[in-house]
């Protein structure tokens, strides 16, 4: 990450600190677990309000979404999503005749260790695959806890991100994460199937077939979405956060690359598809229209204050009041005022 980005994102994690402060939950029921994640709900630590979500609290539950089809994710996803607050990462495996393949491999060695346990409760069999829908901390961290063996799949650019930034992704993941969060053991690992722009590669676990697609840029230039077409279920990962009021992040810009791909993705899916988030819970389509439809909103409205000749705080300023109706998001302030706004008038401030 260039040095200005990194103090942007510097900046832009203060202020969703303070934001975050005023974030909880009250009175959330988790989803009953089996007796793994039973005992490790024994030892969750409490929510940090300074975080964006508490590592150490996350304990994570599997579900069957379609025969032999398991998303993965918080057991507090569906009140939190509800609700509009940020929910940990999610992720979920496929277990075919000759093995599995593991989408997010999760932030430290405490969910590493959770997803692996989610798996054995299902299977012996062996693991094949491990995707990473991208270098971000929290989809890919975990890859090392996985193991000898097992071949990583990522995009050519996430590849390329994890071995030249490593240590600042590291340092920058513990603001937001927390210093006793698990990452000071963690290695940049090496992927051994990359991925090009516009890829599908079909991946065969004997009776299951498993797509990964790369349909251009969505959050960063690495994005990989999971697609089983014969189970009508596609995994994520970070362009569509969750269902309910959730916002994309678009902490590098590229709004309307952002939109091309989400639409290019919707286009992909039936209406009844599956759809596994990258921070939330197993839903459907609709988890993606609503974020097509802030983003086509966003778009119309900063391009009508360009040519109102607003400055970009005056920007800021005027969307910060006329979308409020997607203030549902908890992290809405900052997510919106403080990232996608202003991403979103320098990328089209520059075409004018
Ligand atoms: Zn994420």
């Amino acid at each position: 990450m260039n040095s200005r980005l990194a103090l942007f994102r510097r900046r832009a994690v203060g202020a969703l600190a303070s934001v975050l402060v005023t974030v909880t939950l009250a009175g959330q029921t988790p989803a009953p677990g089996g007796p793994a994640e039973n005992e490790t709900a024994a030892t969750r630590s409490p929510e940090d309000p300074q975080l964006v979500w508490t590592p150490n609290h996350v304990v994570l539950v599997s579900k069957e979404v379609a025969p032999a089809v398991f998303a993965v994710f918080p057991d507090d996803a569906a009140a939190k999503n509800a609700a509009g607050v940020p929910v940990a990462t999610s992720g979920g495996f496929v277990i075919g005749d000759n093995g599995v393949l593991v989408i997010e491999s999760m932030l430290n060695r405490r969910l590493a260790e959770q997803m692996l346990a989610l798996i054995r409760a299902q299977t012996a069999k062996p693991i094949l695959y491990l995707v990473n829908t991208s270098y971000h901390g929290d989809h890919s961290y975990g890859n090392q806890f996985f193991p000898a063996g097992v071949q990583i799949v990522q995009h050519v650019a996430t590849q390329a991100y994890i071995q030249t930034h490593f240590a600042a992704d590291v340092a920058f993941m513990m603001q937001y994460f927390g210093r006793n969060s698990g990452m000071d053991e963690l290695r940049p690992q090496r992927a051994q199937i990359l991925l090009q722009d516009g890829a599908r590669v079909q991946f065969e676990l004997g009776n299951k077939s498993v797509q990964v697609l790369h349909l251009g840029f969505a959050q960063t230039d690495g994005d990989l979405f999971v697609w089983l077409p014969a189970e009508k279920v596609i995994f994520t990962g970070n362009p569509i956060i969750s269902d309910g009021p959730s916002l994309p992040w678009l902490l590098d810009g590229k709004m309307d690359a952002s939109l091309t791909t989400m639409r290019k993705l919707l286009a992909l899916l039936p209406r009844d598809a599956v759809v596994v988030p990258g921070h939330g819970r197993p839903t459907g389509i609709a988890a993606i229209e609503y974020p097509i439809g802030y983003l086509e909103e966003l778009k119309r409205q900063v391009s009508a204050a360009i040519a109102d000749g607003l400055t970009e705080a005056e920007t800021v300023q005027r969307l910060a009041v006329s979308m409020t109706r997607y203030a549902g998001y908890k992290i809405f302030p900052w997510v919106h005022s403080q990232i996608n706004v202003p991403k979103t008038y320098q990328e089209l401030k520059k075409g004018t």
